[in-house]
């Protein structure tokens, strides 16, 4: 193996010294990748909500633990946003309309209703935002998104989601609505690739401290260092070019379409789980970790501004009962740790933070779909896309991704008033 590269050892320095340095309140500022907010972009939301819708959505959305409330400060007539917990750095005053008939009219606009004429084509004047999940192909592995069993097919998560999104473009588009792609096929949007994210993976590790708990040699931190850029790079910088793509094409509904799995393993020998849930996203439930970040908190208060809470629950709701009546796994639940809200009255939709449906400006509905390494979807899953049914393990199924794809249709549809 040739000796690493000089600057590598360097960088590797570098990352101790900043590790040394971390856990300041200035180090904490904004998340990896994130460009410094502009506030002045939320003026145009000045008066176009009450004190009390704005409460609402903190308290059964975005904090529901409460912790948004620590950087701010709220009376009758406004709200101010601290950057600290000592509120002394101000990042924002939101002041409140008086009344909701006061309300001055929003900047940001999308359709909730579809105005169609054509019975045949009920979502003319839609446009959609598919987002296929992970980008796959040569990148599926270090993503971590792809097992092989045997001589079975691999299974890779984006071409499944990949596969999907085409099957439900296709009956959206039949349906009249406009679709928008944020990624098509399995190229990264990011022009970034993981070798040029040394530096930012240094800057991303510097703000967990416990990271300093982990290094024990150089080799280590070099470890350390290339998986934190892999990180940021699938993760981080695809979702924030892919954001880039759907927020310039202003669709009135964003749909991330995935695929969940439980822990598998080794990618080689992978273990299969008995049984598959599905859940679907809101935004909302952000953690006091994630508030401490300047970025985030202007993303929350631009989603709830845009009043995509409510149409997120009543979108997740539609499309997730559908889900769950086609697909007929049971809901998720989460319990113990793991910070996620559950909100409506379908049991498998919860609020969550994720950086695609924080980032994609107006409503988004985040879909996970079957457990990829549950053995009541795997085998569907393998079988790959069919027309009509085939019987699989003795019982007799359509595909697994037109279940998916028509499922989702369906919700939409609803949700457009259709
Ligand atoms: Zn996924």
């Amino acid at each position: 193996m040739p000796p690493r590269p000089l600057s590598f050892r360097l960088l590797g320095l570098v990352l101790l010294g900043l590790v040394l340095c971390a856990g300041t309140s200035q180090a904490g500022k904004l998340s990896p990748l994130a460009p410094s907010p502009n506030w002045s972009h939320l003026d145009g939301y000045q008066r176009t909500i009450t004190r009390g819708d704005f409460t609402r959505m903190i308290n059964g959305v975005y904090s529901p633990d409460g912790d948004f409330w620590k950087y701010a400060q709220i009376d009758d007539q406004k709200v101010t946003i601290f950057s600290d917990l000592a509120k002394a750095e101000p990042l924002f005053t939101l002041h409140f309309a008086t009344s909701e008939s006061a309300c001055a009219p929003r900047p940001y606009a999308y359709k909730t209703q579809a105005t169609s004429s054509d019975p045949s084509r009920p979502l003319k004047g839609i446009r959609i935002a598919l987002d296929p999940g992970h980008i796959g192909g040569d990148w599926a592995q270090l993503e971590g998104r792809y097992f092989k069993l045997g001589d079975d097919p691999p299974v890779e998560e984006a071409h499944l989601a990949m596969v999907t999104c085409d099957l439900l473009a296709d009956r959206l588009e039949a349906d009249g609505a406009d679709i928008v792609w944020a990624k098509h096929g399995y190229e990264p949007v990011t022009d970034l690739r993981p070798d040029s994210l040394h530096r930012e993976a240094i800057a991303a590790l510097a703000l967990r401290p416990d990271t300093t708990k982990k290094i024990s040699d150089e080799m280590a931190i070099q470890r350390m260092i290339d998986n934190e850029a892999a990180l940021l790079f699938y993760r981080v910088a695809e979702i924030r070019a892919r954001a880039e793509v759907v927020n310039k094409e202003h669709p009135d509904l964003t749909i991330c379409v995935h695929y969940n799995a439980d822990d598998w393993g080794d990618p080689n020998h992978p273990t299969l789980i008995g049984n598959s849930r599905l859940v679907i996203f809101v935004n909302g439930a952000y953690e006091k970790s994630e508030l401490a970040f300047d970025d985030m908190k202007y993303d929350l208060l631009r989603k709830l501004l845009d009043r995509d809470a409510p149409q997120e629950e009543k979108g997740c709701a539609l499309v997730g009962q559908e889900m769950l009546d086609t697909l007929k796994y049971p809901a998720e639940s989460y319990v113990g740790g793991y910070f996620a809200r559950h909100v409506t009255d379908v049991p498998s939709v919860f609020a969550r933070n994720l950086m695609a449906s924080r980032l994609y400006h107006g409503p988004v509905i985040y879909c996970e779909g079957p457990y990829m390494n549950a053995r009541d979807a795997y085998y569907r899953i393998i079988a790959g896309d069919y027309l009509g049914q085939r019987v699989i393990h003795g019982q007799s199924y359509p595909s697994i991704y037109r279940d998916y794809a028509s499922s989702v249709e369906k919700g939409v549809l609803k949700y457009f008033g259709r």
